[in-house]
């Protein structure tokens, strides 16, 4: 019986990863860092990471779970939540509808529980094609509920981050996300629990100044853009020019503020054996 509802709950999802990345008639795809041109499925083979070049294409939140969670083991936690109108923002409806229908999601965040190497967890992914990632009400109470989810079940939680920022249609409820993920996942570490932190390109923002920077362990994906104001505002505030990779993800790990760069082909593993680690640590 419950490899009928595995079986059933895995095309699900892969039905929903396919939709992630599918563009119609789109057989070539061009890498925006080294310009060159490549067949999209060889693209796809590759995790979508550049034969090239090694960079690493922004991927839909369904694909991210479909890569790292074993076969069979998604199981989506609130779908149905949806982002609200609360100011009545000219054209924000509208634009909500349009997202929807492009990206096929309810809102910028996706959260499941599920198994990686057979260690059960919370993942929640933030999917950059939605309104860039940015944090609605809807968003903070999606991870809020994932966290609060995982400090009841006593599971590990793991976010993806990708974010522009806040959004700011929804004004300082947008803003308020902040302190209320903050909130929560400093309840679930009082409780011993473990949170990894992924953050994917790009990372800025209210969610940089947030959850993405509260995991026990960040890892981070080659070249990710990580931090709160984008380098071209920074460049203009200071007038100087900035370093040479500055707040790439290689650049934040020189400095501290991310632990690992770990290439998308790693990620699964790397997350899988610090689950079990963290297991192994927890009962001796
Ligand atoms: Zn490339």
């Amino acid at each position: 019986m419950n490899s009928i509802f595995a079986k059933r709950r895995n095309r699900l999802l892969a039905m929903k990863a396919l939709r992630d990345n599918y563009i119609p008639g789109d057989r070539l795809t061009v890498c925006p860092k080294c310009g060159q041109e490549h067949q999209r499925g060889a693209v796809a083979k590759d995790l979508f990471v550049c034969p090239g070049c090694g960079y690493h294409f922004p991927l839909g939140a369904y694909h991210r779970l479909s890569m790292i969670l074993d076969s069979g083991s998604f199981r989506e936690l609130n779908e149905k939540l949806l982002a609200a109108d609360p100011l009545s923002f000219p054209g924000y409806r509208e634009k909500q509808r349009t997202a929807q229908r492009k990206t096929g999601l309810n809102e910028a965040a996706v959260t499941a529980t599920g198994t990686i190497g057979g260690r059960r967890c919370v993942v929640g992914v933030m999917d950059s094609r939605f309104f860039m990632g940015s944090m609605s009400a809807a968003v903070g109470e999606k991870i809020t509920l994932a966290i609060e989810y995982a400090a009841k079940n006593k599971l590990p939680l793991i976010l993806f981050c990708a974010s522009g920022g806040a959004r700011m249609q929804e004004g300082i409820l947008s803003l308020m996300q902040m302190a209320k993920t903050s909130a929560a996942l400093a309840r679930f570490s009082e409780k011993g629990l473990l949170y990894i932190s992924v953050l994917t390109d790009p990372t800025t923002g209210g969610v940089t100044a947030s959850f993405a920077s509260l995991g026990d362990i960040i890892l981070a994906e080659p070249g990710a853009l990580i931090g709160f104001a984008g380098p071209r505002v920074i460049q203009q505030t200071i007038g100087e020019t900035l370093p040479e990779g500055f707040q790439r993800a290689e650049y934040q790990e020189e400095h501290g503020f991310v632990d690992a760069v770990v290439p998308r082909s790693q990620l699964r593993e790397t997350l899988s054996r610090l689950l079990r680690l963290h297991e192994k640590g927890g009962r001796s």
